[in-house]
């Protein structure tokens, strides 16, 4: 009897496992497509100095909008995407197409910088450098104005390729930030090994700040770091003006949340710059 029951759990098991394994290769499949027929948006939400309030730039957020109009967020299919080696077409997509967009501020008489987040995944082909390259150059965009977003996974993998690949843009004239900074599980060294020039403090940390000390002892500790190693930072995740004051009091200079604005497509983000 007791075997009977053994098999039915693993047979159940078994076919979640298959239920799993036929979802992503759906998600696979799909994300095919939606390259091909440019299912994928970006969307933009504002970088804010805090002392004048002044729009200083903004960060380009990939949205999958299915054709049925639905909205899917990255955190649905970028890791797929990663493990799948799709990352490096989707890639270059959203580079090339920040790109373009932030040129077409500049065209509109907005001079910001756009921030590009960038995977692990997209430094293994080695094309990133020439996709920036002729992006910057068919924009007629000054390197100046392009951030890179990278994450500390990135240094987990420690190759030489990756810290080439990311020399030869910052000798470009672009910049590196540590997205989701005191995340991860690298050590400090990297911070001067991979020429970062900003650090982006964890929206984790600064969500409870205003009443969680810890939090904001936290917050304190990474603004006085990077100050003392001569980088910037970026606060994420603002969502009121407490926190945003609060901030301001310790030292920090820029930030990005929902108190200003949620990332917004292209059209509406103008809009925002407008007024
Ligand atoms: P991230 O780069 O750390 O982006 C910040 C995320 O926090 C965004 O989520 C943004 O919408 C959200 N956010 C901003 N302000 C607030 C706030 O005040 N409150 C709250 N609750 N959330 C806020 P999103 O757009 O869903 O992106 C999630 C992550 O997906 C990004 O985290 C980034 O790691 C990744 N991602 C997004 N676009 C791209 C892309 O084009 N390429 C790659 N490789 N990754 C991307
Ligand atoms: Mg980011
Ligand atoms: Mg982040
Ligand atoms: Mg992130």
């Amino acid at each position: 009897h007791a075997k009977e029951d053994h098999d039915a759990g693993f047979k159940i098991y078994e076919s979640e496992m298959d239920a799993f394994i036929r979802d992503r290769l759906r998600l696979i499949k799909e994300l095919k497509i939606a390259i091909e027929q440019e299912q994928f948006q970006l969307w933009y939400q504002p970088k804010v100095e805090l002392s004048s309030g002044k729009i200083l730039g903004a960060e380009s957020l990939i949205r999958w909008v299915k054709p049925d109009g639905k909205v899917i967020s990255p955190f649905h299919f970028i890791s797929v995407a990663e493990e799948s080696g799709l990352i490096a077409d989707i890639g270059n997509w959203v580079i090339t197409q920040s790109i373009a967009d932030c040129s077409r501020w500049h065209q509109m008489g907005f001079e910001i910088s756009v921030a590009i987040n960038l995977s692990p995944g997209q430094f293994r082909r080695g094309d990133i450098v020439s996709t920036v390259s002729k992006a910057l150059n068919y924009a007629e965009l000054a390197p100046e104005y392009v951030e890179l977003e990278i994450t500390e996974s990135l240094f987990v993998e420690d190759d030489n390729s990756t810290k080439d690949q990311l020399d030869m843009l910052v000798n470009r004239g672009m910049s590196i930030a540590i997205d989701d900074f005191g995340t991860g599980y690298s050590n400090l060294n990297y911070l001067n090994k991979f020429n970062a020039s900003t650090l982006k403090i964890d929206m984790s940390f600064i969500r409870n700040m205003t009443n969680d000390k810890r939090q904001q002892h936290i917050v304190d500790a990474i603004v006085q770091m990077s100050k003392a190693m001569g980088l910037k930072n970026v606060a994420e995740g603002v969502e009121d003006e407490a926190t945003s004051t609060l901030l301001q009091s310790l030292g920090c200079e820029v930030a990005q949340g929902y108190f200003w604005s949620k990332p917004v497509p292209f059209e509406e983000f103008v809009h925002f710059l407008k007024q």
